[in-house]
This record gives structure tokens, C-alpha cells and sequence, in this order.
């Protein structure tokens, strides 16, 4: 009786265990190839339902915690299962982009590398904030979200100037770089998760395979690069190799027409902000 004790007491002791290491997130697998993924802690309930009025076309709906949901008609899905959720300390291998577990309070998973790079060193994209496609210019007159008048010809609108709402944090919405290129549940990061990466993680400027750039190390030993990309101006890219900026999600609440990034040089990391139109890269978290 003691033994059987024991060996259920061992069992339970290693289901916690092996509950609570690893994590789970539902696949759906598109018959256009995407996926769309859910983490399986935030599903409340996946059902199927009738879609449209003839009661013949069914979908398959995945109600989340948050309240929104997702829902695809079954016509459009290969197939749906569960797998785990690799969270590594750093990249393994050249499958990217990984997700990297810094051990950070919120649970967030931040990218190995930028949106538009094949691997950590590649600089990737520029991005004006909610633009989901890069260009050769960013100033205001490229920029999607702004209509203005510029009289004396220096890409800066001086009269009528008429900045687009599209919300005060835009991380999972069709304006989110991040997940309209990579899919859900990739996201930008907001604000506070930008801080969350700076207050908890230490950061050393760097060298990785011939590209200078930070390496953020979170308190379990995870790491990550950001190379230093410079920025793009008037239609060139200066200071590469010297610094770089990345986007929050989130839009400056003191002013319509700018939004909240990280830069970061050979000496420091710090808040900042810069107009909408400005040129950053985008450094996905889930
Ligand atoms: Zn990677």
C-alpha cells in the first residue's frame, strides 16, 4: 500500500512536471499553406457551426479568453492538431524565425531576427509604424497614413497636416508589421513589453558574424540579437553598423503623430519616439 502511494505521489509529481514545462498551441493548416495558430492556454473553446444560410457550409470556430476569436470555413482547412511549443534559449538551427523564452515575468516570446531577415545579423526591413510593406523613401509624404500639403519640397508636409488614426496600440491588428507578414499570433511588441525586454535582460554591444549589433541575455540565460541596422534618410540608409531603432505598437499618447521605439548604439538602450513615418525595424513577440 505505502509503495502504491509512493509511485502515484512519483506519478502526480512528474504530470506536474511535464504539464508545466511544456506548452501547447493548436495548428490550423490551411489549404492555401498558412497556419494560423492559437496557444492552447488561451483557447476557451473550439466548436464547430453553421456558416451562412443554407446550413450546409460549417466552420470551425476558436473561441479565446480574450474575447475574440478565430473562425475558418472547413473548406479552407487541411487538417488542425496540437503541438508544442518550442521555446529555446537561443537559435538552434537555420530555421527561423525562432521563438526565444528570456525568462521574462509576462511569459512573452520575442523572434530570433526582424521582420523581412533570413537570420539575426540580416538588418530586415524598414518600417513606417502600421505600414506593412517597406519602400524606398519614409518621410511623410510616402507615408500611408498622413495627408498634408508640403510647399517647399522637403518630404515634410508644412500645411494641412492630417494624421490617420489607426489606433493608440495597433499589435494585432491589420496594422501590426508582424503579423501581416509573419501571421498570428506574431505580433509587435508594445510598450511595455519593449520595457519589460530592457528592465530584465542585461545587454553587451556586440559582434555576430561580422555584424555589430546588442545581444539581450533575459535572466534564464536566453539570448537575442538586434544588428544596427542604422536608418534609412532621404532615400539612402546612414550609420549602418552604428545604431538602430525598433517599433513598439504603440502611438505616443501625447501626440497622434508619432509612436514609441527603442534605440539602441554601442553605449546604451534607451525609450524614445519618432514620427509615424520614420523608417524602424520590427522585432516580433508572441
Ligand atoms: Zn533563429
Amino acid at each position: 500500500m505505502k509503495r502504491i502511494i509512493t509511485l502515484l505521489a512519483l506519478v502526480c509529481l512528474y504530470t506536474t512536471l511535464a504539464f508545466s514545462q511544456k506548452k501547447y498551441e493548436l495548428v490550423i493548416e490551411k489549404t492555401d499553406g498558412t497556419e494560423i495558430t492559437v496557444n492552447s492556454e488561451d483557447i476557451v473553446r473550439t466548436y464547430f457551426r453553421v456558416n451562412g444560410s443554407n446550413k450546409t457550409d460549417y466552420e470551425l470556430a476558436v473561441e479565446k479568453k480574450d474575447g475574440t476569436e478565430v473562425a475558418v470555413h472547413t473548406a479552407l482547412i487541411v487538417r488542425t492538431y496540437y503541438r508544442e511549443r518550442e521555446a529555446l534559449l537561443q537559435c538552434s538551427d537555420g530555421n527561423h524565425p525562432h521563438m526565444i523564452d528570456l525568462g521574462l515575468p509576462s511569459g512573452t516570446k520575442w523572434a530570433c531576427c526582424n521582420v523581412g531577415a533570413s537570420k539575426p545579423e540580416n538588418y530586415g526591413n524598414f518600417y513606417a509604424w502600421g505600414e506593412t510593406q517597406p519602400k524606398s523613401v519614409y518621410d511623410e509624404i510616402t507615408y500611408q497614413y498622413v495627408t498634408g500639403t508640403d510647399t517647399d519640397g522637403d518630404g515634410l508636409y508644412d500645411r494641412d497636416i492630417q494624421y490617420q488614426d489607426i489606433g493608440s496600440d495597433i499589435a494585432g491588428t491589420s496594422y501590426d508589421t508582424a503579423t501581416a507578414n509573419w501571421g498570428a499570433p506574431w505580433r509587435m511588441p508594445t510598450n511595455d513589453q519593449c520595457e519589460e525586454l530592457c528592465s530584465n535582460c542585461t545587454s553587451e554591444w556586440t559582434t555576430q558574424n561580422g555584424v555589430n549589433g546588442r545581444r539581450f541575455t533575459g535572466p534564464n540565460g536566453g539570448t537575442i540579437f538586434f544588428p544596427a541596422p542604422g536608418m534609412p534618410y532621404g532615400g539612402e540608409i546612414i550609420d549602418v553598423g552604428e545604431y538602430g531603432f525598433f517599433w513598439s505598437s504603440t502611438r505616443n499618447e501625447y501626440s497622434s503623430e508619432s509612436a514609441l521605439n527603442r534605440f539602441f548604439d554601442s553605449t546604451r538602450v534607451v525609450w524614445n519616439n519618432s514620427g509615424r513615418y520614420q523608417g524602424n525595424t520590427v522585432r516580433p513577440v508572441r
